[in-house]
């Protein structure tokens, strides 16, 4: 141990301060500038980043948006507001190809995260949000059960931050645990969903990979697999086309990691990713037609985390809520995606909710409880490992934003703490500003 002191300067002084720039952080952002621009023009809202772009996982890892439809028969549209703006800023820069009902996930929203790190920070920018990118938050100062002080870290040192409201929108719940909410880490109660490391391969023949069936895709990967000669530890991992002529995109590896929130698991499972997805790309080229002289062009930024804190708020959403589709009355976005558990083994778990229902999604999910001033959004909200497998998708964590930083800049606006703000004013400034709060009838499907 080795314990010094210092002085911090202080470098900013918002009225919201959002830590972690995801899909749930940056729609954070975005939703309590504008409703902060509205009523009060000097109000400030910083969103602080770790990388040099915005986005998360949305930008570093992945291509499609899942959760704007509910998945089946029933195709429904549940999930709106500032996530279109997300998808139409990204339509002005390139083409965005709706996917559908793929996997059973619903239709997927496929775009070039190149072109969606450039939406985000329009959006943001737009708004009047403050960016600090480069920017690590890596402590916390408590009064009694208020945060007034948010330390980062970055080039230029330590830095303080003196915020009024807090929005943790960093996946891994960085702000509650180092604020000692209570919180359940993956693996403690039930197994860990699994990581991967994406990747895409350039100079595919699409054309004639699209032809090739996929149980004849999954067929030969078994075959690999058994052959001894190829290391593949998912056996019906996917590939999909991407709005870039001749490129596919992959979510194919998969690794079993003790603890994603330690530098030392993190290191290796980054270099057992790579190796693994060296082994899918050898086992395309050689087992299926129109990869034959695939080149992979990238890996994810980082390797893909589904589930590591998850936060104990007012209320934590349950299996039995998502399958049920449980009402709640103080509900801030819908949910239609099915529960999909990428646990250890060579297979994924997936139980869907009733053909075209939703489970709502309750304000107090985004309340951790013990601190006054934070709310959490994304995928560390409060629920168990099954809710959080159903209500993580990108749709869901934007819905989740756009609730938390517009009930941040109510508070701001009103003089109130998240657990006594009215949820019903909240409720109408998200219908008025497009969000969904009611399953749309089957008529109303898109
Ligand atoms: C492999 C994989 C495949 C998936 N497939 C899909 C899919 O196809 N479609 C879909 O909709 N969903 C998918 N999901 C789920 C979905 O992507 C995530 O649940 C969602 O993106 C999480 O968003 P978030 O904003 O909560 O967190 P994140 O996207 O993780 O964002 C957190 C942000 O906070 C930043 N940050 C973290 N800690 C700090 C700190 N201390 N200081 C400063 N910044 C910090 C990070 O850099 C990041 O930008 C997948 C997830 C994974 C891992």
């Amino acid at each position: 141990m080795y314990t010094y002191s210092k002085t911090i300067p202080v470098i900013a002084e918002p009225d919201v301060f959002i830590a972690g720039s995801g899909s749930a952080g940056s729609t954070a952002a975005i939703a309590a500038a504008r409703e902060l621009q509205g009523g009060n023009p000097q109000a400030k809202v910083l969103l602080v980043e770790r990388y040099g772009f915005l986005g998360g996982t949305s930008t570093a890892v992945l291509d499609t948006f899942y959760g704007f439809y509910t998945p089946g028969t029933i195709s429904k549209k549940v999930v709106s507001g500032i996530p279109d703006d997300v998808v139409a800023e990204l339509r002005k820069l390139d083409r965005v190809i709706e996917r559908p009902n793929t996997f059973g996930a619903g239709t997927g929203v496929t775009y070039n995260p190149e072109y969606l790190k450039v939406a985000w920070e329009r959006l943001a920018q737009r708004a009047g949000v403050d960016l600090l990118l480069h920017t690590f938050v890596t402590d916390v100062v408590l009064e009694g059960d208020r945060i007034t002080g948010i330390i980062v870290d970055g080039k230029s040192g330590l830095g303080l931050i003196r915020p009024k409201v807090i929005i943790d929108g960093s996946g891994d719940a960085d702000v509650c645990a180092l604020a000692q909410v209570p919180f359940e880490k993956a693996g403690d109660i039930d197994p860990a969903q699994t990581l991967t490391t994406t990747f895409k391969l350039a100079n595919v023949n699409v054309a004639e990979a699209r032809k090739f069936p996929r149980a004849d895709f999954l067929a030969r990967m078994g075959e690999a697999a058994d052959s001894g000669k190829y290391d593949l530890p998912r056996r019906e991992g996917s590939v999909h086309i991407t709005p870039i002529e001749g490129v596919m995109a992959t979510i194919m590896t998969r690794l079993e990691v003790a603890d994603p929130t330690t530098p030392r698991d993190l290191t290796s499972a980054e270099i057992e990713g790579r190796r693994q997805a060296l082994e899918y790309e050898r086992f395309l080229r050689d087992y299926i037609p129109g990869y034959e002289a695939a080149r992979l062009v990238t890996f994810s930024t980082q390797i893909g985390v589904r589930e590591t804190r998850r936060v104990y708020g007012e209320y934590r959403l349950t299996r039995e809520d998502v399958l049920g589709a449980r009402k709640f009355d103080d509900v801030v976005g819908l949910c239609g995606a099915p529960i999909e558990d990428h646990h250890a083994g060579a297979s994924t778990k997936w139980l869907y909710l009733p053909d075209g229902a939703t489970v709502d999604i309750p304000y107090r999910t985004l309340v951790p409880q013990k601190i006054e001033n934070l709310y959490v959004a994304g995928r560390c909200f409060s629920a168990t490992h099954d809710a959080h497998a159903s209500v993580r998708s990108m749709a869901q964590c934007m819905a989740m934003g756009q609730a938390a930083g517009t009930a941040a800049a109510l508070c701001i606006i009103r003089n109130n703490q998240p657990r006594d703000l009215n949820v019903r004013q909240l409720q109408d400034k998200l219908r008025k500003t497009g969000a969904i709060l009611e399953t749309p009838e089957a008529h109303e499907s898109q």
